[in-house]
C-alpha cells in the first residue's frame, strides 16, 4: 500500500486518490487543499485547473501550473491551521536540488456544495 502524498498517514487510494480520480468531491476545504497538493505531487494539472474558482481561472492558468510543477519536486506537507473557508499550509519541495518551502495561507469558496480553490496568499 502507497501512502498518501499529502501526508494524512492514509493509503493514497483512500485518501487523495479518488479526488484526482473524480470518485469523490472534496467535502471541506482541508480536503481539497490536500488533494491539489497531491495533485501536484502526480503533475495532474486538468484536476488543479478544475479545483480552481470558476472566474479565477485566467487562461495561461493549466501552462502556469505545469509550469511549476514540472521545476519542482513536492516531498512534504504541514498543514498548519485549517479554519472555515481558510487553511494555511507548508508545502516542501526541492527545485535544482535546493530546498524550498512554499508557506500559504489559501482561501477556498463553496458553491451549491462544491468547493474551489479561490486565491493564495504567500507568507
Ligand atoms: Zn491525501
Amino acid at each position: 500500500m502507497m501512502k498518501c502524498y499529502c501526508k494524512s498517514g492514509n493509503d493514497f487510494k483512500k485518501c487523495c486518490e479518488p479526488f484526482l480520480k473524480k470518485k469523490r468531491r472534496a467535502k471541506t476545504p482541508e480536503e481539497l487543499m490536500r488533494s491539489r497538493y497531491s495533485a501536484y505531487c502526480v503533475k495532474n494539472s486538468n484536476y488543479l485547473v478544475k479545483t480552481t474558482y470558476p472566474k479565477n481561472r485566467t487562461e495561461s492558468l493549466k501552462q502556469d501550473v505545469e509550469n511549476w510543477g514540472n521545476s519542482v519536486e513536492f516531498y512534504k506537507l504541514e498543514v498548519i491551521n485549517s479554519f472555515e473557508n481558510q487553511v494555511e499550509f507548508k508545502a516542501f519541495y526541492r527545485q535544482e536540488k535546493e530546498e524550498c518551502i512554499h508557506h500559504e495561507k489559501s482561501d477556498f469558496k463553496e458553491e451549491n456544495g462544491i468547493w474551489h480553490y479561490e486565491k493564495g496568499q504567500v507568507l
